[in-house]
């Protein structure tokens, strides 16, 4: 791995401040409603811990726009903390801690400055650690003050944590070198989000198998009528560009949202809500050939229980075989969560947005500001 690693520092004694991903999703009532994130910082905490640091960690949470807003206040994270490390855990602003002892800041993105990546307040915040460690996955994608800016203030001195680590090494080793065959799923509402990666994904897997909404874009552009289903017209040229690579997979047949089967032209009005049996048979028997899978997107509109059985059944066809599984984005993990299935997946990526372009670049700017 060209990053520095955490375990390669000497943090025994030293102040170690840490930018950790603890924006997590919370209720109307302000209350946490996953804690995935927390959890998955959990083993550079303790690790540091155990050799003797003083942590600080830092994170932001939402969007309060540069301002003071305590709906996005980081204090309901700072507890579940504790309770998950079995100590206290300090909270706000800054303070002398010792060996062994966390605190957590108040939420970054009260100030403007964070966003903006500025200088003069990354100097101010490196001040609070001898040594700099980014484990802050989900926001690597960002060069924002305490995710990249911060890092030339520790020459030698900044390393990736055990969650950036992970990341890199299963996203990375699936972009670089995967066992194949490769195949990559991708589905989700819109080609327009995802084209960098559909890019990228069709020059590295061996098949991509399209499905969700996105697939309708596809299917139009070769002059299948596809009724009332999501298009965006102006990307019919870059899918058809994508096809002529012969790796593209399009659903054979479609669940619509009325609940009726439709295989070739779809009836006007009458819109695609879910892959339908034939392309679930068809795709289960194509996917167990694969060595690596990389899947983002789901299938169908799997929130309504009637158009998550492509989802759910795909997922069941990739858990079952034996490839290396790798799966990011928000909606796609928690489709995955939601069945239970996390545990027999090799990776689930807590970033959305930066697993994805992770995938497209090979690189984000807070892993290389690490460099
Ligand atoms: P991820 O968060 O995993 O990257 P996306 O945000 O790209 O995934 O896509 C998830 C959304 O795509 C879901 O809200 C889902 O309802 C929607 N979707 C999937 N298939 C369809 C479809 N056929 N029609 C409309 N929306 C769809
Ligand atoms: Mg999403």
């Amino acid at each position: 791995m060209s990053v520095p690693l955490m375990q390669q520092m000497a943090t025994a004694g030293r102040r170690v401040l840490v930018r950790v991903d603890f924006n997590v999703p919370l209720t109307p009532e302000g209350a946490i409603s996953d804690d995935s994130r927390i959890r998955a910082s959990l083993p550079t905490i303790s690790y540091l811990l155990a050799q003797g640091a003083s942590v600080t960690l830092m994170s932001h949470l939402g969007r309060p726009e540069g301002k003071e807003d305590l709906r996005y206040s980081l204090k309901p994270c700072a507890e579940r903390l504790s309770t998950l490390l079995g100590q206290p855990v300090f909270f706000g602003s800054h303070k002398n801690i010792r060996p062994g002892e966390v605190l957590l800041l108040e939420n970054l993105r009260f100030y403007p400055e964070e966003e903006a990546g500025d200088k003069t307040f990354a100097k101010q915040l490196s001040h609070l650690g001898d040594v700099y460690i980014n484990d802050a996955f989900g926001t690597a994608h960002r060069a924002h003050a305490s995710t990249a800016t911060i890092a030339q203030f520790f020459p030698h001195k900044k390393a990736a944590g055990l969650l950036l680590q992970k990341e890199i090494k299963f996203l990375g080793e699936a972009l670089i070198n995967p066992e194949r065959p490769f195949y990559a799923i991708i589905g989700g509402s819109k080609v327009s989000s995802k084209l960098g990666i559909l890019k990228a994904l069709v020059k590295k897997a061996d098949a991509l198998f399209i499905g969700g909404a996105m697939a309708y874009t596809f299917l139009k552009a070769q002059g299948v009528a596809v009724g009332a289903s999501l298009v965006e017209e102006a990307l019919e040229q870059e899918a058809l560009a994508l096809m002529s690579s012969g790796k593209i997979f399009l659903p054979i047949d479609h669940i619509t949202i009325e609940g009726d089967e439709v295989m070739g032209p779809f009836p006007d009005g009458s819109k695609g809500a879910d892959i339908g049996p034939r392309t679930i048979w068809e795709w289960t028997k194509r996917l167990k050939e694969a060595k690596t899978i990389f899947w983002n997107g789901p299938l169908g509109i799997f929130e309504d229980p009637r158009f998550e059985i492509g989802t759910h059944k795909i997922a069941l066809a990739i858990t079952n075989g034996n490839a290396v599984t790798i799966v990011g984005g928000g909606d796609s993990v928690s489709a995955i969560e939601h069945q239970g299935l996390g545990s027999k997946i090799t990776h689930l990526s807590t970033g959305g947005g930066a697993a994805l372009e992770f995938l497209e670049k090979g690189t984000l700017p807070g892993i290389d500001a690490l460099k």
